[in-house]
């Protein structure tokens, strides 16, 4: 069996905030896992469900000391177990989430549920009232718009290409300028990209995410940007962190290396700057088995607590 991944200040007591961040937009933010609410005329469109529900629960708590309409969409950013499987919680009307997240659920929902709750047992408070998957109930290949009635505008969903996984949706409100990344873009939080293609989040994914008009940006985790400045500044502090990590990986397969001084040379290349993050070290095991078999022309192994334990020992032991 593998043990959790934790290490100093991941299991501290997280605390969770309510940040308004427009007019009738919420975040809640605690360390990791951000979510979202925005309000429409008749109901609201949450972002990101939690991972339990009784996590979810603590957030709607809160949110309805401001609003108390009905959730009619809850859209999930993507298929990662810590972001959806509080769903139950907020009775919506439709989930929605793109084509290529409901595949990924199918294929590997379950697989993903029991490693995430392996990894991070502290992030899945009240795990055991999880009914089951969570299903999207409404999908889009590339766009869905979301009419939010009276003179409120609209939320614009879109798959801009692949990124944290292959069906990672964000979630724009142009009349406030407002972005949700999900875990496409971190502010001062660690990049997990154990199910990425690097490639395409570095260079077009991050790019189409750069070219919205965006004043406040909630990322996947961390403070939220509330300028102009600071959300190109998450941006790019994303990409610096996908980048550096996966040139360090190739550079060392080119040259002839094993996966064990890649993971050397990556750790080397980003601890400076990233070195302080939660779950930094964990982490790193996984992204630079990424890159690795990304740079072999696979797509992402499905994650078992087993496969964690076997990568970890070859990449970490001396
Ligand atoms: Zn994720």
């Amino acid at each position: 069996m593998s043990k959790p991944v934790a290490s100093a200040g991941d299991t501290a007591p997280k605390t969770e905030t309510l940040e308004p961040v427009g007019d009738g937009i919420w975040a809640l933010t605690e360390s990791d896992n951000n979510v979202g609410a925005i309000e429409g005329e008749n109901f609201l469109v949450a972002f990101d469900a939690r991972a339990t529900p009784l996590m979810a629960r603590r957030w709607l708590e809160q949110l309805r000391q401001h609003t108390d309409k009905p959730v009619k969409f809850l859209v999930l950013s993507h298929y990662h177990a810590v972001r959806v499987l509080g769903a139950t919680a907020f009775e919506a009307e439709q989930i929605v989430a793109s084509a290529e997240t409901e595949r990924l659920i199918a294929e590997r929902g379950k697989g993903d549920w029991d490693v995430e709750l392996g990894r991070l047992p502290w992030s899945f408070d009240g795990h055991e009232e999880i009914p089951g998957l969570t299903w999207p109930t409404l999908t889009f290949d590339r766009n869905l718009s979301i009419d939010l009635g009276g003179n409120r505008g609209t939320v614009e969903l879109s798959w801009l290409g692949k990124g944290h996984t292959s069906g990672d949706i964000v979630a724009y409100v142009p009349s406030q300028k407002v972005l949700f990344t999900g875990c496409l873009v971190e502010n001062g939080s660690v990049v997990y990209s154990g199910d990425a293609y690097h490639r395409d989040w570095m260079t077009g994914t991050l790019d189409k995410i750069a070219e919205l008009d965006v004043e406040v940006l909630v990322g996947g985790g961390g403070r939220i940007a509330r300028t102009k400045a600071e959300a190109q500044r998450a941006i790019d502090l994303t990409r610096d962190f996908i980048t550096r990590l996966f040139r360090a990986v190739e550079n060392v397969k080119h040259a002839g290396g094993d996966i064990r001084d890649a993971y050397r040379a990556a750790r080397e290349q980003l601890l400076p700057d990233y070195g302080g993050m939660p779950v930094f070290e964990p982490a790193m095991v996984f992204d630079v088995q990424r890159v690795w078999e990304e740079l072999d022309g696979k797509a992402p192994a499905i994650w078992s607590l087993a496969r964690d334990h076997e990568v970890r020992s070859q990449l970490t032991k001396d």
